[in-house]
């Protein structure tokens, strides 16, 4: 008998294809679910759950029927769940950190390239009709730059490779990780590694230690005109302080994928922040990452279902 699965309904663009790969072995159906009574109505038969960035709470997990037994979070964070939650009712979390570390790691060096090449303002200038060099203001040649790498995990690591062949030096921060990382020298510090830097990326996740990192007093150690790149979570920042960084030229740019909410206000501060390149949480993304995630995500729940083991995924 085939397992039900139900589908967040901003989850899965391709649900069509997964039904027409799935369809024999799960079943998978969508809906709405912001609130814990529509998630109840979704899930009720149900034995897997699958979330993209859907808020799964401990109201939520509270209100699953007993029949669900896992939840596939289609993504690399678990920010979003309450994974003790899920714990203490027996129900299983399964995550996806590898399916876009190559796209997390390109968007920030194409981000990185962009805001130190001030590409944004470049195109601007044509648009306008034409422009000189020093319409552009400072810019800093890459090849007498420190890049500071916070986190030297997956992506981080992608990052580096990228990033080194047009650096002078990278410096890199993650008390976790003491792999040695070829090229790279290691700081024991945040405030070390922020001393040194010209441009700063940011490759951590979400949690209560590094909410908000970047703060007034990180920025301050910066140098003058340093540029911040965020494509890992938007708590990582105080936004009002790296907007107000921006505006009096502390910070020479920043690149940010993700924000404190998403979307941001209509009156976010970093919206109309000098040199700021802003895109809207799409760096994991690309025709191929958005095909793995799904297929891995709704594999995962299926042979976790049929037999608790997986192929792709990590249980968290
Ligand atoms: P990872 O777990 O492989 O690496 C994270 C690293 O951060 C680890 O090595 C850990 O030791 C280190 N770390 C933890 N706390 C730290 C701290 N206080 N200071 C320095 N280092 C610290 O994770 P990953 O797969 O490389 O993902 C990194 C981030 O990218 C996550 O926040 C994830 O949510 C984000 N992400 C964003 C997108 C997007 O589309 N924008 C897509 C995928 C992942």
């Amino acid at each position: 008998m085939s397992s039900m699965v139900a589908v967040a309904e901003e989850a899965m663009r391709n649900l069509p294809d997964l039904r027409s790969r799935f369809g024999e072995s799960i079943r998978l159906v969508s809906g709405p679910i912001a609130t814990p009574d529509e998630l109840r109505a979704l899930t009720e038969g149900a034995s897997g759950l699958l979330v993209t960035l859907q808020s799964i709470r401990a109201d939520h997990i509270e209100a699953l029927p007993d029949s669900v037994r896992v939840i596939g979070r289609a993504g690399v964070g678990l920010d979003t769940i309450d994974v003790e939650a899920a714990r203490a009712r027996g129900i299983a979390v399964i995550y996806q950190p590898n399916y876009a570390t190559n796209e997390v790691a390109d968007h920030a060096a194409a981000m990185t390239l962009a805001v130190t090449r001030k590409l944004r303002s470049a195109d601007e200038l044509v648009r306008a009709g034409w422009g000189k060099a020093s319409d552009l203001g400072s810019i800093r040649s890459l090849s007498v730059s420190t890049a500071g790498v916070v986190g030297t995990g997956r992506i981080g690591r992608a990052f580096i490779e990228r990033i080194r062949p047009f650096v002078a030096e990278v410096v890199a921060y993650d008390p976790a990780q003491p792999v040695e990382v070829p090229g790279v020298t290691r700081v024991d510090t945040l405030p070390e590694l922020l001393r040194r830097s010209h441009l700063v990326s940011l490759h951590v996740p979400l949690t209560e230690e590094t909410r908000h990192m970047i703060d007034a007093a990180a920025i301050e150690e910066l140098p003058d005109g340093a540029v911040l790149i965020n494509v890992s979570r938007g708590g990582l920042l105080d936004e009002a302080a790296v907007a107000a960084a921006l505006h009096s030229g502390k910070l020479g740019g920043a690149g940010v994928d993700v924000f404190q909410d998403e979307p941001p206000a209509e009156d976010s501060a970093l919206r109309d922040a000098p040199n700021a390149l802003l895109s809207p949480h799409v760096a994991w993304y690309s025709d191929q990452s958005g095909d793995r995630l799904a297929s891995w995500s709704a594999a995962d729940i299926e042979s976790f279902l049929a037999d608790g083991r997986i192929a792709h995924g990590v249980v968290a």
